[in-house]
């Protein structure tokens, strides 16, 4: 793709990216870049990462034919990348499992990750555990209250669960603990970021290892239908499942790639998480700049949405990169058209998606029908349902 930049010595997509972070934490990005090209030059490094994605994850994850569902909606043909089948039940190990391999080259015997909803904490918790190493997660004094089950989960898996109680409580004050703690410990301590969003490296680091998606659904697609799909369609939080899915695509004229923000209740209300649909400016946050919703004055806003893993107002440089140059469109799903989605996967599949993954599922089930049968949609089921059923009870007023 001609003006695509993929990124450039100083970590920048096109005006997006780069290292905004306090000096202190310099020399730690630079050590972590420096490695990390090292690994990547390295074939014994990937050999390492697919024997375990092989073995320990349960790859390559399937792609499938929603036959029921495309046949229900009446037009194009729905497949689904099946992330939701990896080890412990999304995309997020595909990262944790590479960036706790580079920790290990580095000789860190100490990770530390940040989480919100606990899904990322989870991960790290469980990698930490693979590779004997010790796990320290930070996490916002409410989101703990929330996200019992999943403390519960990282206490299980040998973690120590690092209560926040400063800011809001939540996952943007967990961010900058974490952070502070990493300039404090750096000689032993890897931080395991969980989206392709901070300072680079991460942004690509954490886009080589989820490209497996994206390079894995090109090979089975040739040979389930000998072509590529129409379209592919993936969610976007911090923007990890979809640019592994996107960039072995973005060569591809002929597919046209959707990214699905979370729309909330609206992208004209306040209460969305959706970037780029709501057409917020650019801004830096948690050592980036990339488009982040954020007032006149340069306050970060408040987000919503029924998914807890969309629920940040930003979104990884890349992405800002590809909508600039027009190679993937970012359209918003709301919480009912994503939660609609999410009934109509159950009934007619027989898979409960993640409520992450029911926002790709939606914009499949909202344009299938304007769709020919002759054509494909490749949708990115990233997760599964599993962590959700309390929200989705909740919603419908069950108690359970
Ligand atoms: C965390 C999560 C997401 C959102 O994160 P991205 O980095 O945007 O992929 C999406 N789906 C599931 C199942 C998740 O757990």
């Amino acid at each position: 793709m001609q003006n695509y930049h993929a990124p450039d010595e100083k970590g920048f997509f096109g005006e997006h990216g780069g290292v905004y972070v306090s000096e202190t934490l310099i020399p730690a990005l630079q050590e972590l870049a420096a490695a990390y090209q090292a690994a990547k030059k390295d074939p014994a490094f990937w050999a390492e990462f697919h024997n375990d994605l092989q073995h320990y994850v349960g790859r390559p994850s399937p792609v499938y034919h929603a036959a029921r569902l495309s046949e229900h909606l009446g037009g194009a043909q729905i497949w689904l990348k099946r992330e939701d089948l990896n080890h412990t039940g999304a995309h997020k190990v595909n990262n944790t499992i590479g960036q706790a391999l580079l920790a290990r080259r580095m000789g860190k015997k100490r990770v530390i990750a940040e989480t919100g909803a606990g899904q990322h904490g989870v991960a790290s918790a469980t990698v930490a555990a693979r590779f004997g190493m010790e796990c320290h997660v930070y996490m916002g004094a409410d989101d703990i209250i929330r996200q019992a089950p999943n403390v519960f989960r990282m206490k299980l898996l040998g973690a120590n669960v690092v209560s926040v109680d400063s800011g809001s409580r939540t996952l943007k004050d967990a961010m900058n603990e974490a952070m502070r703690e990493w300039v404090a410990r750096v000689d032993d301590t890897f931080y395991i970021i969980g989206t392709a969003a901070g300072p680079a490296p991460y942004p690509e680091m954490v886009r080589d290892f989820q490209c497996v998606i994206g390079n894995e659904a090109k090979a089975q697609m040739q040979e389930a239908i000998g072509r590529q799909p129409d379209v592919a369609v993936a969610c976007v939080g911090g923007g990890s499942n979809a640019i592994g899915l996107f960039h072995p695509y973005i060569e591809e004229a002929g597919v046209r790639l959707i990214g699905v923000e979370a729309g909330g209740l609206g992208v004209d209300t306040p209460s969305h998480a959706a970037p780029i649909s709501s057409r917020a400016p650019v801004g830096v946050l948690h050592g980036f700049r990339s488009y982040l919703m954020q007032s006149e004055d340069g306050q970060v806003l408040g987000t919503h949405s029924v998914s807890a893993g969309l629920d940040y107002p930003g979104i990884g440089p890349e992405h800002s990169h590809l909508a600039d140059i027009g190679r993937v469109e970012y359209q918003a799903a709301n919480d009912d058209a994503a939660l609609e989605a999410f009934d109509l996967l159950c009934q007619y599949e027989g898979v409960i998606p993640a409520l992450e993954s029911a926002h790709a599922m939606a914009w499949a089930v909202q344009n299938a029908p304007k769709m020919g049968k002759d054509q494909v949609i490749l949708v990115n089921l990233s997760g599964r349902g599993d962590k959700d059923i309390n929200t989705v009870a909740k919603l419908k007023g069950i108690e359970l």
